[in-house]
């Protein structure tokens, strides 16, 4: 379905956005990939799928940077199709002890980035009248928790940018919408759990079974390559209407 398109994942060397690559890259899209860590890992994985795949480490913090990731895109394949924001980190502590460098540093890649790459990505998809903007967000775009003030915030302000994005191209044959996961077991979340397991002294299997208790009512995780199925779905046809939506995998968490 995406042979000849190209696709830009934000954080693709792990987690979700692997999980993204890797289903896009099964549909025939060339990647750029981009994020720290197993890259060559990562890009093996990618690169099974029989696609051309290209990576570029900006982080995600730093527009300068950001903007050079694009114009690599546009060099190596043309322009980007589909673009997944997705980098994101996470920080936890109640607002008045939240350290200000990660309230910065939260905002800038979790929110900041993917304005950046839209507004970069957005003349090449306007000028062929199709691109698609898929925003990993969060149920955290949707609802609020205690203690991740900064990620709710930009999790939020996301799910806005995605409508406002989907209204200026609403004519163009450019879609833009959100996917809000609720938990996904990645290394983002395997570290929550792990600090729930020190904090109340029991084991990572306890402190996994109380992490879905308190909030997923289908106490199951949602898996990387369920999300890359729906970002599959958001490029496809089907969805050629659908823009501004944002769409929960969340086992009925937003729906308490
Ligand atoms: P992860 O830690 O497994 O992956 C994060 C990716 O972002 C990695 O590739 C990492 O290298 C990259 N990254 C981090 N900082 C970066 C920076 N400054 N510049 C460039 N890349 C950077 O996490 P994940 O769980 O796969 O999260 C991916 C996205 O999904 C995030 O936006 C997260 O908020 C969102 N999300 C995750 C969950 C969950 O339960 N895991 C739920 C909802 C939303």
């Amino acid at each position: 379905m995406l042979q000849g398109k190209t696709a830009l994942v934000t954080g693709s060397t792990s987690g979700i956005g692997l999980g993204i690559a890797i289903e896009l890259a099964k549909q025939g899209a060339n990647i750029v990939m981009n994020g720290f860590g197993d890259v060559d890992g990562a890009k093996a994985q990618i690169s099974a799928q029989g696609v051309k795949v290209e990576y570029h480490g900006a982080d995600m913090s730093k527009p300068a940077e950001i903007e050079d990731m694009m114009n690599s895109a546009t060099a190596a394949f043309g322009g980007v199709d589909v673009l997944v924001n997705n980098a994101g980190i996470q920080f936890v502590s109640n607002v008045e002890d939240f350290p200000t460098e990660r309230w910065d540093a939260i905002i800038a890649i979790n929110l900041s980035s993917a304005f950046h790459t839209t507004r970069l990505a957005l003349p090449h998809m306007q000028r062929q009248k199709w691109g698609r903007i898929i925003n990993i967000a969060s149920v955290h775009g949707l609802v609020a928790s205690a203690g991740k003030s900064a990620y709710v915030a930009a999790k939020h302000g996301l799910v806005g940018l995605t409508k406002t994005v989907a209204l200026e191209t609403a004519k163009t044959g450019v879609t833009c919408n959100a996917i809000c996961p609720g938990w996904v077991l990645t290394p983002l979340v395997q570290k929550q759990i792990d600090d729930r397991a020190a904090r109340e002294k029991i084991s990572a299997e306890d402190a996994t079974r109380e992490l879905l208790q308190e909030k997923e009512p289908s106490l199951k995780f949602t898996t990387p390559e369920q999300l890359g199925g729906l970002a599959v779905f958001f490029c496809s046809p089907a969805t050629d209407n659908v823009t501004g939506q944002s769409w929960a995998s969340d086992g009925g968490w937003s729906a308490q």
